[in-house]
């Protein structure tokens, strides 16, 4: 009987253990390469439609763009100076960084003088 409590307990403080280190590692937040688009013709080429990869009005909504493969659509940031975004866009900027280790995540702006405005930062992001 002792042993089978033994047992039970080991695998109680396994689980704790697992959820606790799993919470960790989610929310550890990452240094990511920061940059801004809008949905204009010079952001995102001629072909530019105004949705986002997954299908939202890119004008009216707010999100990122980033590698799905890295952070998958629906994924939701916390972006320091920026505020809680969702990833629902992609590009081939984006991909091309996480090809080289770096986590790259576009943030989208409704004017490209925002965007601009914007520029090139590195910061802390917290997966949510
Ligand atoms: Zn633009």
């Amino acid at each position: 009987m002792e042993a089978i409590k033994e047992v039970f307990l080991a695998t109680v403080i396994g689980i704790a253990f697992c959820i606790t280190t799993g919470f960790y590692i989610e929310s550890r937040p990452i240094l990511m390469k920061l940059t801004g688009y809008c949905p204009c013709k010079e952001c995102c080429g001629d072909y530019a439609n105004g949705k986002t990869s997954i299908g939202r009005d890119a004008w009216k909504t707010y999100g990122v763009a980033a590698d799905p493969e890295l952070l998958p659509y629906g994924t939701r940031l916390n972006i320091p100076g920026v505020g809680i975004r969702i990833v629902d866009d992609t590009g081939g900027a984006m991909r091309q960084s996480a090809k080289e280790g770096i986590w790259h995540i576009d943030i989208r702006f409704h004017s490209h003088e925002k965007a601009e405005e914007f520029g090139d930062r590195e910061e802390y992001v917290r997966i949510l």
